[in-house]
């Protein structure tokens, strides 16, 4: 491996900084890309050099960068009321709003917004909600989740158990025992010969039908399903996939949690990825976007009947036992209505479904790349898979790190891009424009060619 010196701030930063999701092993040599301001959809490194955020931070900066009426929602909110909490009868007009707003907006009847800081917290608070209402509802049997091989549900306990990626399981004891793994719904990965979408789907829905009449449906309560797939690899489901699984979920009395933390907010086009893929949602979990990623939050919406049971608990045991020091932070809060704000008196709804069909057909355009097995996405998100071999589907040997190489390229070439695998994924902020989607795609298309010559 050729690397260059690490420059003093990059030796600070490995010396001192536990870099997540990062090789601990090679970091010390290859050094930090270390940033320094962003603009727009551009974010600029500490010399100055300027890149294409091709994947929004993490999924998260929709609006991009430099909105100063955040930073002023922000500046503002702490001018007046800096910290206040949601315990014990307390509240404050930013967390009400908002949970208001999320009311208006949910893709599901919605009673009420629990209020977290991630998205790992909101499904953590999923998880605890499904064990909770289960016993407060006398049925103390139902409580195993599903959840699916290769769904990204974040990083605690919970979360990360329902997590369906081998590298959050091995060596961490996980997942815990109640969590189980259905098949992942990815069409080009792992249908069969000659299997159409509609088919595939209707085959996943039948084992699943299988997997909880073996589990005993008395004992599985929850179904747990991003709208597509984000950090698994931007896996777009087959048609008729919610479709064929709704009814299974029904016959056994299975609630569906549906994980928008990247879909919610405008990243398919509308609010809600749920509504854009027929999903019929009990709870949701959201994070990410609501702020546009300028402060961290996240929430959990629940129906009548998850509050109802909630309630009777409190009547009987005195408390709900549950919350976050920075449940409902006025400051995030603040955010997140002036992000919800923005983006209605900007139609970035409107903008998203009217810029998508140019994104993906920048993305299509790679099916043909040598490099590239399969082209997918689905409104402002998406990834190219690199395979060895096109017609065989034949994966590279994974210490080769294909994708890893392209997006190094990438980056040389002045944009971000992530690799998940074999994938290569691309998630720009929500306000990215038509040159700026050409340009994205110059410079991926510039070092998927380099990966290609670097491989043979
Ligand atoms: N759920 C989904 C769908 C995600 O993509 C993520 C993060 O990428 C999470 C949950 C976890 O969110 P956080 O990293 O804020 O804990």
């Amino acid at each position: 491996m050729v690397t260059t010196p690490l420059t003093n701030l990059q030796a600070r930063d490995v010396a001192t900084v536990l870099h997540p999701y990062s090789n601990l092993a090679t970091l010390p040599q290859t050094g930090s890309l270390i940033l320094e301001r962003g603009d727009g959809v551009m974010v600029y490194d500490v010399d100055g050099k300027s890149y294409i955020e091709g994947m929004a931070g993490l999924w998260c900066n929709a609006l991009g960068h430099g909105r100063e009426e955040l930073v002023e929602a922000a500046a503002e909110q702490m001018r007046k009321l800096p910290f206040a909490h949601l315990f014990t009868g307390k509240s404050h007009d930013p967390a009400i709003a908002l949970a208001e707003k999320l009311k208006e907006i949910s893709p599901m009847n919605a009673a009420k917004v629990f209020f977290c800081s991630s998205g790992s917290e909101a499904n953590d608070t999923q998880m605890k909600l499904v064990w909770y209402v289960n016993n407060a509802l006398g049925r103390p049997q139902k409580k195993k989740i599903i959840s699916r091989i290769k769904a990204y549900h974040g990083v605690t306990i919970a979360s990360a158990s329902l997590t369906g990626l081998p590298n959050n399981h091995l060596d961490f004891d996980l997942p815990l025992s109640s969590v189980r793994h259905a098949a992942c719904p990815h069409h080009w990965g792992f249908a069969h010969d000659g299997e159409s979408e509609q088919d595939f789907s209707k085959r996943l829905a039948a084992e699943l039908d299988a997997q909880i009449e073996a589990e005993g449906p008395e004992t599985v309560a929850a179904f747990i399903a991003e709208p597509v797939m984000g950090a698994g690899g931007v896996i777009v489901p087959p048609e008729g996939y919610f479709a064929a699984i709704q009814p299974v979920l029904e016959k056994h009395d299975v609630m569906l949690i549906a994980d928008e933390v990247i879909c919610g907010f405008g990243r398919l086009g509308e609010w809600f990825g749920s509504t854009v893929l027929g999903m019929k949602p009990d709870t949701v979990s959201v994070a990410k976007a609501l702020t546009s990623a300028y402060v961290p939050l996240g929430a959990v919406i629940i129906p009548d009947w998850i509050d109802e049971a909630l309630t009777a608990q409190s009547a009987k045991i005195g408390v709900f036992g549950h919350g976050f020091t920075y449940s409902g932070h006025p400051v995030a809060a603040a955010v997140g209505l002036k992000t919800l704000e923005i983006m209605e008196r900007e139609n970035i709804l409107a903008q998203v479904q009217a810029i998508t069909p140019h994104f993906q057909k920048r993305i299509s355009a790679f099916a043909d790349h040598p490099l590239v097995g399969e082209a997918r996405g689905l409104g402002l998100v998406g990834a190219v898979e690199v395979v060895a071999d096109k017609a065989s589907k034949r994966a590279f040997d994974p210490r080769k790190a294909v994708a890893a190489k392209a997006v190094a390229f990438a980056q040389e070439e002045g944009l971000i891009v992530r690799a998940i695998g074999d994938a290569v994924a691309i998630c720009p902020p929500l306000v990215i424009s038509e040159s700026e989607i050409d340009e994205l795609f110059e410079r991926l298309g510039r070092a998927l060619d380099r990966a290609q010559d670097w491989t043979v």
